[in-house]
């Protein structure tokens, strides 16, 4: 079977995250976008572990579902160099027993900062066989690749997957050749339930069924059948900017400025910038296993652009809405849905769908913490000298 799952989200125990991101909020959002499969995020963490607990229903080998929804237990960690992981476990009790053995400085945060380096914590979540690997691999603050050139480096071995993060994706990570034996995954890191948010990005993986083994063995056999994500110049790291007034800097121009912007801001490195740093090829080498990478964006910000007002407005909500009602999930409505079906519904919205599906729509970079910004052609020009 052919399953969505978006594997890295965090729960409202987590700094900067919203209070709805609960179950009994996440799993409906979780079907209307089209996601069979969600990780639960920081499952570390006692007070998230019990609502997991009290609001799903356990089907076994790890699967908790509400409302059609399945969810697997995972969890983000920070390590001691400010290195974030992805951690994937068969179950809730393999998540308290880690828990309590990791020697942690923070207690009440979902997204728990340990005194381990990289190879202690893939160590210990193969004891429990689970698997992980760097999350958001690239980027400029709490990723492996701003500590490190090599994964070797940070895990003394194979890391079992590595997470894009939504600043990159395959034709940027595929022109460094230690990655060619590494699945890549694609997920969400939402904050909030909200269809923007929750699987933005996710993995289409091929499983035997719904179970932790069957997820475990589809990303390491590599049988994942698609990386669905963002277009990476959306990213709000991807290109080197000032991360208080979001200039955008060529690398060679940041240097020169000693990544100090007239403003006063820092300016950070972006991570098209690292990855060339990386990178052994100009252009991306595809090993024969590595799935296509999907370039989606959220239909709400598209419903959004097309109107001019904000994702989280009841206006947007409500032509969304309509849509998602008529079509079944988010995802039918960007990937497949006839453009006629859609024009029917939205005359307005057909033709920034289709605009999306033919690639013309263009993308105003991120950069230095900012999201990049969509828009029709002809007002990309408005957009640079606003
Ligand atoms: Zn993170
Ligand atoms: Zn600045």
């Amino acid at each position: 079977m052919i399953l969505n799952a978006d594997l890295h989200i965090h729960s409202c125990f987590s700094r900067a995250t919203s209070r709805n991101m609960v179950i009994e909020a996440i799993a409906p959002q979780a079907k209307l976008k089209g996601l069979h499969i969600v990780g639960t995020g920081d499952a570390f963490h006692p007070g998230w572990r019990k609502i997991i607990e009290e609001s799903t229903e356990y089907a076994g080998d790890g699967v908790y579902v509400r409302d059609e929804c399945s969810f697997i237990i995972t969890a983000e960690v920070e390590d001691s160099r400010r290195i974030h992981h992805l951690i994937i476990l068969p179950s809730l009790e393999a998540a308290e027993e880690m828990g309590e053995r990791m020697p942690s400085t923070t207690t009440s945060d979902g997204r728990p900062r340990v005194r381990m380096n990289g190879a202690q914590i893939l160590e210990m979540v193969h004891e429990y066989d689970g698997i992980a690997g760097p999350a958001h691999a690239f980027t400029p603050w709490t990723s492996m690749y701003k500590s490190y050139d090599t994964y070797m480096d940070c895990y003394g071995k194979r890391p079992d997957f590595l997470e894009l993060g939504l600043s990159a994706d395959t034709e940027m990570a595929d022109k460094i050749s230690e990655l060619a034996d590494i699945p890549f995954l694609t997920n969400s890191d939402a904050h909030s339930p909200w269809p923007h948010r929750l699987g933005r990005e996710f993995n289409q993986l091929e499983m035997d069924d719904i179970s932790f083994t069957s997820l475990k063995r589809s990303i390491r056999k590599c049988r994942i059948r698609a990386n669905y994500g963002l277009d990476p110049r959306l990213g709000k790291y991807h290109m080197t900017a000032c991360t208080r007034c979001y200039r955008i800097y060529s690398p060679e121009e940041a240097l020169q400025m000693k990544m100090k912007c007239p403003c006063g801001g820092r300016i950070k490195k972006g991570v098209d910038y690292r990855i060339y740093e990386l990178s052994t090829w100009d252009e991306p080498h595809h090993p024969p296993h590595r799935p296509p990478y999907v370039h989606i964006m959220p239909l709400a910000e598209i419903i959004g652009m097309k109107y001019g007002k904000g994702v989280t407005t009841k206006f947007v909500q409500g032509i969304w809405e309509g849509l998602v009602g008529e079509f079944g999930t988010e995802i039918d409505v960007l990937l497949s849905a006839p453009i006629e079906d859609i024009g029917s519904i939205d005359a307005g919205v057909a033709v920034a769908v289709e605009a999306f599906r033919e690639g013309s729509l263009t993308v105003i970079p991120g950069g230095g913490g900012k999201y990049g910004e969509i828009r029709f052609p002809a007002e990309t020009l408005d957009a640079y000298f606003r």
